[in-house]
């Protein structure tokens, strides 16, 4: 006898999106989460909740935004999103690896989803302070990112949250779910632990959108490789790869970049997790402007490869792979005003000096002397003919040295300089389990397993080496509503 409809395991956005959608095809919901309520909502409340949307031009951003005012239309180049657009950088960043059905969803659903949650209560604003520079008067925003949801992850988790109670689905705190239950083939329900006490709940669907398995040590060293182990988390503690194990347990197919995830610059004595008081604030992003050198006092990677939507990804890797796995970032007064919020807050590693000098002096673990060459030879290599322009690829770049930055390539020549020391904070896995368009859950002989979906970080197929900032909470709206929609279709049917 089943207790519920469907039962959804986790409590981000990919499970609330998925229990509101199952809810609308009149199923009877409940939502585990294996947090407490003050830590619930996994990665989706550490965000900044940016949404990667397409749009095609300011009339659509106002059915997302609709009190979008005047003054902000007229200050504001929104420009486009358009589907073609993000195909592209979806295509580009993955070395064209993404799943072709599953990218297909991504895109094409992507706007109407967003409509659908502004429907359930979740309100959108343009993100001006991040995605967007003030340049003659006018904002101008870049990188095809535009909208965040009010209140950020915070807000998203509590809108979403307030959006299930409203269309009365329960939500279970402290729940962790530890095991599928099977009849025969079919998933008929889950195991709990529910407040340490251990029992079983029967639903006719299980949506599985417990996130993926950064938060496993064990698991990132296992499938990401040697040296994960020393990445610092940074969000929540609880996506240790439970949902993917269940799944795979009972004969799930496993799909992706096994070996990939999303990692970023991160503040080198951020603690071992997030940390909800400071959310995704330890991150460093605005090294497109800057340099990054390592221990030998040398640059390592082209800071201005792409706009920083396409490049902080996989930067994480790449720092984690310097000796000591840590980097500086380097800033003079000349690009200081471009620095994001962040570099702002009081948990931070910084050092400001008045000369090179005096500052390699202070670059902890850096060898100074060897810096102090380094800056020099880049000085020189800057091309200072060629227009800054932060809102563009500008193309100013350096020539002639062994690694040359390609955009905003300013020289360091204004005092008092600053240093910032990251290493590498890992946000979330990209191998997980392979799913139809319908969101259900394969076995290894790619037919449905009867009664298991998925969605969120667990899925696998869609992204692939990098990623592109701002998908992972609408790519978990997308399918998130797709599994929802399709168990709860399947439990009332
Ligand atoms: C600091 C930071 C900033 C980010 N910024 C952005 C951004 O601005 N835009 C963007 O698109 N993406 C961003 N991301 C990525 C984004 O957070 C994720 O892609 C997205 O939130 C994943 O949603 P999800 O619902 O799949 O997982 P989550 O939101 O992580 O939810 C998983 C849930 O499952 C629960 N859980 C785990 N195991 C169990 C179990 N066994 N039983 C029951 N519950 C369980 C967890 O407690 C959690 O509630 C950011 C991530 C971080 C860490």
């Amino acid at each position: 006898m089943a207790n519920y409809d469907v039962i959804v395991v986790g409590g981000g956005n990919a499970a609330f999106c998925a229990a509101l959608a199952a809810t609308e095809a009149g199923a009877k919901v409940v939502v585990l989460e294996a947090a407490s309520e003050d830590e619930s909502g996994g990665n989706s409340r550490f965000t900044a909740g940016a949404m990667r949307v397409v749009y095609n031009g300011v009339d659509d951003i106002k059915t997302l935004v609709p009190d979008l005012s005047q003054q902000e239309i007229d200050t504001t180049d929104f420009g486009t999103y358009t589907q073609d657009q993000f195909y592209d950088d979806m295509a580009r960043v993955t070395q064209y690896r993404t799943d072709p059905n599953l990218c297909e969803l991504l895109v094409t659903r992507s706007f109407d989803t967003l409509n659908w949650m502004r429907q359930k209560g979740i309100r959108f604003v343009p993100i001006y302070g991040r995605q967007a520079f003030k340049i003659e008067g006018k904002f101008k925003f870049w990188g095809g990112l535009t909208i965040e949801s009010v209140g950020g992850g915070p807000g998203l988790v509590d809108m979403l949250t307030a959006a299930a109670k409203k269309n009365g689905i329960e939500v279970r705190y402290e729940t962790r779910a530890t095991d599928l239950v099977m009849d025969g083939g079919r998933v008929v329900g889950v195991k709990i632990r529910e407040n340490g006490k251990l029992s079983e709940l029967m639903g006719k669907s299980v949506v599985l959108a417990c996130g993926g398995f950064e938060a496993n040590t064990e698991w990132r060293t296992r499938y990401l490789g040697p040296g994960w182990d020393l990445a610092k988390v940074r969000g929540s503690r609880f996506n240790t790869g439970e949902g993917i194990r269940m799944a795979l347990a009972i004969g799930a197919s496993p799909y992706g970049n096994w070996s990939g995830c999303h990692a970023v610059g991160w503040e080198m004595n951020a603690p071992e997790f997030g940390d909800l008081a400071v959310g995704d604030q330890f991150q460093k992003h605005s090294y497109p402007f800057a340099i990054m050198v390592n221990a030998t006092g040398k640059r390592f990677v082209d800071e201005g490869a792409d706009f920083r939507n396409y490049t902080y990804a996989k930067y994480g890797r790449v720092i984690l792979e310097q000796p000591g796995q840590f980097a500086w970032q380097i800033f003079d007064q000349k690009v200081k005003h471009l620095q994001r919020d962040e570099y702002n807050i009081r948990q931070i590693t910084k050092v400001t000096a008045g000369t090179i000098e005096e500052l390699a002096a202070k670059l902890d673990g850096v060898n100074a002397d060897a810096f102090v060459k380094e800056i020099a030879a880049y000085n020189k290599a800057v091309k200072q003919d060629i227009a800054f322009n932060p809102n563009i690829k500008d193309g100013r770049k350096t020539e002639g040295l062994a690694i040359n930055k390609s955009n905003w390539a300013n020289t360091i020549d204004k005092p008092p300089y600053e240093g910032y020391a990251v290493t590498c904070g890992v946000t979330f896995t990209f191998g997980g389990l392979r799913i139809t368009n319908e969101g259900q859950v394969v076995n290894l002989d790619y037919n449905p397993i009867p009664g298991l979906y998925a969605a969120g970080e667990l899925v696998g197929g869609i992204f692939y080496f990098n990623y592109p900032g701002g998908t992972g909470l609408t790519s978990g709206s997308v399918f998130g509503r797709i599994a929802g929609g399709s168990a709860g279709r399947a439990a009332r049917g």
